[in-house]
């Protein structure tokens, strides 16, 4: 938990001296700003007053240099707060997308949990943006504004009422439309994500004929959103023309009030000119600072909120690799409640299986089946008890331990992006023996050759070329790549055909022969004559265990004959 106390800040820490950099470079680049004022200051009072060419000629080259070397300054200003971005990514992305998945695991995809990502991703742009430069320049509004009452009292007064009344028309418009435009942001993301759910059940919209139906309900939030950005849009529009029409008024006047000073000789015409260029000048990071407000407050909610769960996580601590474990498995007392919830699912379960065993988990739906098997893989916390595979808790066992002991065929077989020997290989290197090896003892090598690139076949996004029996096929061949001590095999028969069925036996014949621990969960009877054991889950308690032919006699006992 230490090191992740100030994992945000360290990274941020750690650029301390390109922070430093870069406010010296903003320093530098403020006081060029100057350039433009003072050449113009030049001009008006030595240049056109004794018609030299060779001083107007002098000041331009200056000007020029000054001007080219702010530039470059300000160039190098931006690629340092680029390489800044980049470093706290490359820190932490990792780290992100770790605690992504696991939130995402915990509260079993009940609600999208990328924030974490998303919030690094706002950070990045953030620092980045113009938003990030105006918080370097804003400090020197009041200086500005000190050298334009240095000018006349007259311009610092006109400069500081300025400064005022943008601020003042900002936080009107942030005022009158934060409700407005919160409804219209809510209504707007419920009519995307209703959009991304009917889009994936495109075909079942479409054998309906629910189509009309279902674009009733998006238009409905789509068209109260447009209602709530229009009114928003109508109310910030004001405020935008009366603080655009209010500078420029201001910045005509000032002239005209510089005029008025030239006339009375308080004042020569060139610092007339160059006092109200100032003006420009001292609003400029005013503005960017209005115009970035926004970003910066949600950048602020991101960083608080990636900071917490940061602190929150603890990094999973790499164990020296165990041996190859003998594949017992020891389920103690286990109570398991699903995350921000009170009640139990799995109601204080134990069970031993031991190597080589493979057992049978039957039982009505809802039984609490997928549960226990969440817990047995070590995907959910046990809230009491533990499950251990030999003697290490299954939940904080490594995921690079995982990836070589443990094999599972989830119900809903998942595959990714990627080629047919990737996914089966689960993404590791693949190892041609092993691949070819599992694929033919799942039933699925056959099959994978008649493809032009064979294993290098790319499935696309959720495998979604092949058909239900060769993905789960494929999702058997992953669940044995390697020889694992310990599988989990969750409706592994829902779709297949005769011969699929053929190839699990023959799974898990080998299975047995490997001497790998198996636990078969299904409400089918027929997978179960592979078994050894039986037990009978029903509202999360076992009702009925032991043996499978006597399990089986007490379920299904033969009819009395007469
Ligand atoms: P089975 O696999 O035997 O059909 P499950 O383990 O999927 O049963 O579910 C058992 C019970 O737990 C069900 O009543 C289900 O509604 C509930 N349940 C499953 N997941 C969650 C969850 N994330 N939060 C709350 N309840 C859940």
């Amino acid at each position: 938990m230490q090191n992740n106390k100030s994992d945000l800040l360290t990274v941020l820490k750690s650029c301390r001296q390109s922070f430093i950099v870069i406010g010296i470079f903003s320093c530098c680049i403020n006081i060029l700003m100057l350039v433009p004022s003072i050449y113009m200051l030049q001009v008006y009072d030595r240049v056109i007053s004794s018609n030299s060419y060779s001083t107007l000629l002098m000041l331009t080259i200056i000007m020029v240099i000054l001007l080219l070397g702010m530039g470059l300054l300000d160039w190098l200003r931006n690629l340092i707060l680029i390489k800044i971005s980049l470093k706290l990514g490359v820190i932490l992305n990792d780290k992100t997308f770790n605690i992504t998945f696991k939130n995402q695991l915990l509260n079993n995809k009940s609600q999208s949990n990328a924030k974490p990502m998303h919030d690094i991703n706002g950070i990045r742009q953030f620092l980045t943006s113009n938003g990030m430069i105006a918080f370097f320049d804003a400090p020197w509004v009041p200086i500005y504004l000190s050298v334009m009452f240095l000018i006349h009292p007259v311009f610092g007064w006109i400069g500081f009422f300025a400064s005022v009344i943008m601020i003042i028309f900002a936080f009107l418009n942030q005022y009158c439309t934060k409700e407005l435009n919160s409804k219209a942001n809510e209504n707007n993301l419920f009519a995307v994500s209703y959009t991304t759910s009917s889009l994936r059940n495109a075909e079942v919209i479409e054998a309906m004929g629910m189509l009309t139906n279902i674009r009733k309900k998006w238009t409905l939030y789509s068209n109260k959103a447009l209602l709530f950005q229009n009114k928003n849009s109508n109310r910030s529009t004001f405020f935008i023309t009366l603080s655009k029409t209010t500078r420029f008024l201001l910045q005509s006047i000032i002239l005209g009030a510089g005029a008025l000073l030239v006339i009375n000789q308080e004042l020569t015409p060139g610092l007339m000119i160059g006092g109200s260029l100032l003006l420009g000048r001292a609003l400029a990071p005013i503005d960017s600072l209005i115009g970035s407000w926004k970003q910066f407050i949600n950048t602020r909610a991101q960083f608080e909120r990636l900071k917490k769960i940061l602190l929150e996580t603890s990094d999973e601590i790499e164990k020296i690799a165990l041996p190859k474990p003998l594949g017992k498995i020891n389920v103690e007392s286990l109570i398991v409640t699903p995350l921000g919830s009170q009640v139990p699912i799995i109601k204080g379960i134990s069970f031993i299986v031991n190597p080589g065993e493979a057992i049978g988990i039957m039982g009505p739906s809802g039984a609490g089946k997928s549960t226990l098997a969440r817990a047995l893989l070590g995907i959910w916390p046990a809230s009491n008890g533990k499950v251990r595979l030999d003697s290490a808790d299954i939940f904080l066992m490594p995921q690079s331990e995982k990836n070589k002991y443990i094999g599972y065929l989830p119900q809903d077989v998942e595959l990714f992006e990627g080629s047919i020997g990737d996914n089966i290989s689960r993404f590791n290197t693949v190892d041609p023996v092993s691949l070819h090896k599992a694929a033919k003892i799942a039933g699925i090598h056959e099959i994978i050759l008649r493809y032009p690139d064979g294993y290098d076949t790319s499935i696309g996004i959720g495998g979604n070329t092949l058909s239900g029996g060769q993905k789960q096929r494929i999702g058997l061949a992953r669940a044995i790549y390697g020889d694992p001590k310990f599988i989990i095999l969750d409706e592994p028969n829902s779709n297949l055909d005769e011969s699929g069925e053929l190839s699990l036996q023959k799974t898990l014949k080998y299975l047995k022969e490997q001497k790998s621990t198996v636990i078969i969960i299904s409400h089918r009877k027929n997978i179960f004559q592979y078994v050894d054991k039986l037990l009978v889950l029903a509202n999360g308690v076992i009702t009925l265990g032991g043996g499978r032919d006597q399990v089986i006699a007490k379920l299904y006992p033969p009819p009395v004959k007469n």
